[in-house]
């Protein structure tokens, strides 16, 4: 059988490029599923975006991550977005179909993977601390997965009020503030509860939400978006009062599996890829 010396290219457009692992873990479930596709991390500076993407295009790249800060400019250099990532007006992965480049959003989707090993999220009342980049995506993921009630808990009040006004504008869900300035009393009626703030994050490993702790009670589902150490304060609280409990490095994995189906259409084992990041998180 002839072979093919022409594999399909896959990558990510960054700043800040050389201390995303990626790479590592998505080669990782290419070597190991035997898929002739490769993983370039490039560092691309924002005036250079367009003509990544362009290049992207030319050399005909199955798709590519796009990390900060490129996740919402990139838009105009794509045909079209997936119903998540036109909510959330934030793509973070781009996928080559038909000649069209349809920007889509795996940050939350990979969240709620996680998220569905331990419960449903339809009808659910979920409290959220945070409201960056990593809360919209994933308030958006389960507004669309039927949740019922979410509030989000943040600090500065400007930026929580604006995911709340998108999530009431643009989904069925209803949202609303409580405004961060003390410590926090999670409501008795709170299904989950999600850390998508940074607290926790390496090298601040130390640092813990400002949460009333007899609020995580037993059997309450407890998720963290920190992949770094995955083992949070906060984690690690939930645990020892009997919560059932999710860490950011699940998110992680799940979102570099479906990224890895959009652009090959293989479903990954997400062990491959775990065992690939614990080994570099804890190098
Ligand atoms: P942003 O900078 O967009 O948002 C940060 C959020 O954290 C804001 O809501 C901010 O509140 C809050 N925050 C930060 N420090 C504090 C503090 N000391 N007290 C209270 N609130 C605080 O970041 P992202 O949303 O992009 O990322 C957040 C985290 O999610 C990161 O640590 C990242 O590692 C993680 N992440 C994990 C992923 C995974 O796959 N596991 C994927 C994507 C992100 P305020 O608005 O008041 O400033």
């Amino acid at each position: 059988m002839a072979r093919s010396f022409v594999s399909r290219l896959t990558g990510s457009f960054s700043e800040g490029a050389a201390e995303n692992p990626t790479v590592a873990m998505v080669e990782a479930a290419y070597r190991h599923h035997d898929l002739d596709f490769r993983y370039i991390n490039c560092e691309v500076p924002p005036e250079k975006l367009a003509d990544a993407v362009k290049g992207a295009r030319a050399m005909g790249w199955a798709g590519f991550n796009l990390s900060i800060p490129h996740k919402v400019t990139v838009i105009p250099h794509l045909d079209g977005l997936g119903e998540s990532a036109a909510v959330m007006g934030a793509v973070n992965c781009a996928v080559a179909h038909d000649g069209k480049l349809i920007g889509e959003n795996t940050d939350g989707k990979g969240f709620l993977q996680s998220l569905r090993e331990l419960i449903d999220p339809a009808g659910k009342t979920i409290v959220m601390f945070g409201a960056g980049g990593a809360a919209r995506a994933i308030g958006v993921e389960l507004a669309l997965a039927g949740a019922k009630h979410i509030t989000i808990v943040n600090r500065d009040p400007k930026r929580g009020q604006t995911l709340v006004d998108l999530l009431n504008g643009k989904t069925k869900v209803k949202a609303e503030l409580a405004v961060w300035n003390g410590t926090y009393a999670i409501p008795a009626n709170a299904d989950v509860v999600i850390n998508a703030t940074s607290i926790g994050l390496y090298p601040d490993v130390n640092a813990r939400l400002d949460i009333a702790l007899d609020g995580l009670r037993k059997g309450l589902v407890v998720a963290d978006v920190i992949p770094n150490p995955p083992r949070t304060n906060l984690i690690r609280d939930a645990e020892a009062r009997g919560c059932r409990t999710l860490d950011g490095l699940g998110m992680l994995v799940n979102q570099g599996v479906i990224g890895v189906k959009y652009w090959t259409g293989v479903d990954v084992d997400p062990t491959v890829m775990k065992r690939k990041l614990e080994e570099i998180f804890q190098a």
